[in-house]
């Protein structure tokens, strides 16, 4: 499997693109790789510039769970585009996605489009602080909420609530605000409440974290969040953006049965544009402007081929609910493959379509233990699937994505690759 076109194209990249890539994690760097340059992606396959067709597990991060160029939806985003790109005023488009998402996801009953995760995260804490007149946001080490100031935080040293910045540029009076539990502990969500439960506005969570690897919720989690928030008058923000329309119709709030207050989608809600999706109460969501005092708008939001991808894929995953059974048992047979080949010297988390493989022996169930994983056996792991053609995502800490498109035959090809590595 040759990279030369690959390697021609991201050296001619980095003259002009910083690192080359428009977002860190295809730079390949956890891997000690060239990116391989993508040209066009069909169903479960994906093909690199060099020609290359491999099994594609990362599935652009989560959108395409029917697989990539669904025919449906290629046709509806082609004749919107016939339409006009963009008009900066309201269309028939944004209302339909709006009742759909509403109808998989009924604590959703009012919603706004933005374009991205990141922006939708964004908007709802700020809606949350103007709901409760509050301040501080409690998340989760290890649960990714896109790339806004407030939230690129990490722990600081000492007391576990003084959260500092995580990246540079991101001046320190704009983290103070935002409170670090840890996933699935409790006691740190209860501490952060005794300490500060007047200024807490909301605890936002991946109710299956997938930015640290897949780490599903410990039963009871996602519960006593409910209940811990509503004892307090805090608000309760699920950040579905992964598993939105993913692990149920209506994402982790149907299959945990715990109903948020905003939710946050994105990826799925999208078909593959870039669309994000925050909404939730009516009486929180009509402090947005224009109703309320809460200023949010976009150029480009509600764009409409990206609305009519959003609806296309929606609307396919609800006419075929079995889609959900079909693609968890897919992702089961491959977690179960691993496991019985690699004989406990890997943690294999499996929520749905979504699995990862870490590089540890005990059970990962947070952060901390994630980040005990051995990178570099996930290194060589990575490079040997990628050798047989199994494309996967370049670091420990993302999901696999398994989609409607991968066939039998490619799981069972995928099973047998997992079984005959050295682990
Ligand atoms: C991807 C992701 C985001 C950010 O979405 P972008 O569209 O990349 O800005 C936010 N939250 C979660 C849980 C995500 O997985």
């Amino acid at each position: 499997m040759t990279d030369i076109k690959s390697k021609e194209l991201f050296e001619a990249a980095k003259r002009r693109i910083p690192g080359g890539v428009n977002s860190p994690v295809r730079a390949f760097g956890a891997v000690g790789k060239t990116p391989r340059f993508i040209v066009s992606a069909h169903g479960s396959r994906i093909t690199d510039a060099d020609g290359n067709e491999m099994i594609d597990y990362v599935g652009s991060y989560g959108p395409a769970i029917l697989g990539h160029a669904h025919p449906r939806v290629i046709e509806k985003v082609t004749q919107a585009c016939e339409d006009g790109l963009s008009f900066g005023a309201p269309t028939e488009r944004e209302v339909r996605l709006a009742e759909l998402i509403a109808e998989q996801m009924p604590s959703m009953e009012s919603s706004r489009m933005v374009n991205s995760g990141t922006e939708a995260v964004m908007s709802a804490v700020r809606l949350a602080r103007a709901f409760t007149g509050r301040e501080k946001i409690v998340k989760f080490k290890g649960c990714y909420h896109g790339h806004s100031d407030g939230l690129l935080v990490k722990a600081g040293s000492g007391a576990m609530t003084a959260s500092i910045p995580d990246s540079a540029g991101v001046p320190l009076d704009f983290t103070k605000h935002t409170l670090l539990a840890r996933y699935n502990d409790t006691d740190s969500v209860k501490e952060l409440f005794a300490g500060h439960h007047e200024s807490i506005a909301a605890v936002i969570v991946e109710p299956v974290a997938a930015n640290m690897g897949v780490v599903p919720p410990m039963p009871g989690f996602l519960a006593f969040l409910r209940e811990i928030t509503k004892k307090y008058g805090a608000l309760l923000i699920f950040d579905e953006v992964i598993t939105g329309f993913r692990l149920a119709p209506g994402g982790a709030q149907e299959y945990f049965d715990i109903t948020p207050d905003l939710t946050t989608l994105g990826k799925i809600a999208g078909g593959g544009m870039p669309v994000g999706v925050y909404g939730g109460r009516r009486d929180i969501m009509e402090l947005a402007a224009p109703l309320g005092p809460v200023y949010q708008a976009g150029t480009l939001s509600g764009n409409p081929a990206a609305m009519a991808a959003g609806i296309e894929t929606l609307l396919i995953l609800k006419e075929d609910p079995g889609i959900y059974g079909r693609i968890e048992k897919k992702a089961r047979q491959i977690a179960d493959a691993v496991r019985k080949a690699a004989k406990g010297s890997v943690c294999v988390n499996q929520v749905g379509s979504l699995l990862s493989v870490f590089f540890t022996d005990a059970a990962v169930r947070d952060y901390e233990s994630a980040v005990l994983s051995d990178t570099r056996r996930f290194a060589d792991y990575f490079g040997y699937l990628l050798e047989r053609g199994i494309y996967t995502a370049p670091s420990q800490f993302e999901a696999m994505f398994v989609s409607d498109a991968h066939t039998d035959g490619e799981i069972a090809y995928t099973c047998r690759v997992m079984r005959e590595m050295k682990w």
